[in-house]
């Protein structure tokens, strides 16, 4: 295939809104992805299940992709990260190749798509070992300081898709990695608040929410040296779940092998009451945390999100923004931890 008949056939471009300045990703090779645009009903088998699973050991020969190899004492692997084969932005390019498209911005998707896997078909993070999960954690590290410094790489998204509902095609368990060439649009409002708040009342939003979370002990979820998780104040659907460094960190890619360890035990709390207490919900999970844009982010504090598939977006949230939350969070949180 040609250079040229690549970007006929295969595209990925960020288009920026004129109005909202928001980014949108257009991928075309995502669309190839089978059934992606069927109906639920006929969509509920698609969830390839541990027959013919492709992240299972015996599929996943083509070791020369690999990108990080986690090797068991046996010889055999437990973890290991490989390039995504639908992926959302593609390395080929060279370029950001900026320009104009009549009154629009537009660029080409640079970018990285990684996909992260565990050995065991069967076994999530509510069912692995401490140690396990901050493997895990280990190898988000390592691929996000891998991948922090490439050409035109502004910020590494790091999410985990659990279940059909939050868009998980494959049900072995994994997460993904993708490096993109802007900061995407919830990072920027994340950014831009925390720094405003940051210049109004000198001292972090996320530190003072936290104090304020452990005083009030009402929407607490987890608490040990290091983290805390809260059903947050304005959670924006059911159960939503955050966990927060207690230290005010910024940086996600400077955690410790110890706070590895202490983030694994919130992760695995959270992760196991959402699938105990509201019966195996899909969710997604993800980390905010400062760009890597070559600025400095001090104001900031690194935290991942957990939101669960309790919610559907209808017209009141498309036409306004606003979303609809049919819980608050205290009697949430209270559910959460019985
Ligand atoms: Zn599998
Ligand atoms: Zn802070």
């Amino acid at each position: 295939m040609t250079t040229k008949n690549k970007r006929e056939n295969i595209f990925f471009q960020l288009r920026k809104d004129l109005v909202s300045g928001t980014w949108v990703l257009f991928s075309t090779k995502r669309d190839k992805r089978p059934d992606f645009f069927k109906k639920e009903e006929e969509k509920k088998e698609g969830l390839e299940n541990i027959k013919n699973c492709p992240f299972c050991k015996e599929k996943i020969t083509d070791q020369e992709k690999d990108v990080l190899v986690y090797a068991k004492n046996d010889g055999d692997w437990s973890l290991k990260v490989f390039p995504n084969k639908f992926p959302a932005l593609s390395s080929e390019y060279k370029d950001i190749n900026k320009r104009d498209h009549g009154p629009f911005e537009v660029i080409d998707g640079v970018g990285y798509h990684e996909v992260l896997v565990t050995e065991d078909h069967k076994k999530d993070i509510p069912d692995m070992e401490i140690i396990q999960i901050a493997e895990i954690l280990d190898a988000y590290q390592e691929r996000y300081l891998a991948l922090m410094n490439r050409k035109h790489i502004k910020y590494v998204s790091i999410f985990k898709n659990y279940g059909h509902e939050a868009g998980a095609s494959i049900e072995h368990p994994h997460s993904q990695i993708v490096a993109m060439p802007i900061i995407d649009p919830d990072v920027f409002r994340s950014i831009n608040g925390s720094e405003n708040y940051f210049n109004a009342h000198k001292e972090c939003v996320h530190c003072a929410m936290i104090e304020w979370e452990k005083d009030s002990g009402k929407r607490l979820l987890f608490e040990n040296e290091e983290f805390v998780a809260v059903c947050p104040f304005v959670s924006r659907v059911p159960f939503e779940m955050r966990i927060y460094p207690k230290r005010h960190l910024s940086y996600f890619e400077r955690i410790t092998d110890e706070q590895k360890v202490k983030l694994a035990e919130a992760m695995k709390f959270c992760l196991s009451k959402l699938k105990k207490n509201l019966n195996d919900p899909a969710y997604n999970l993800f980390l905010h945390t400062a760009p890597c844009n070559g600025q400095i982010y001090d104001h900031y504090h690194w935290h991942f999100e957990i939101f669960p598939k309790t919610n559907i977006w209808a017209g009141l949230e498309l036409s306004t923004g606003i979303e609809v939350c049919s819980i608050i969070p205290e009697r949430a949180a209270r559910m959460l931890r019985e």
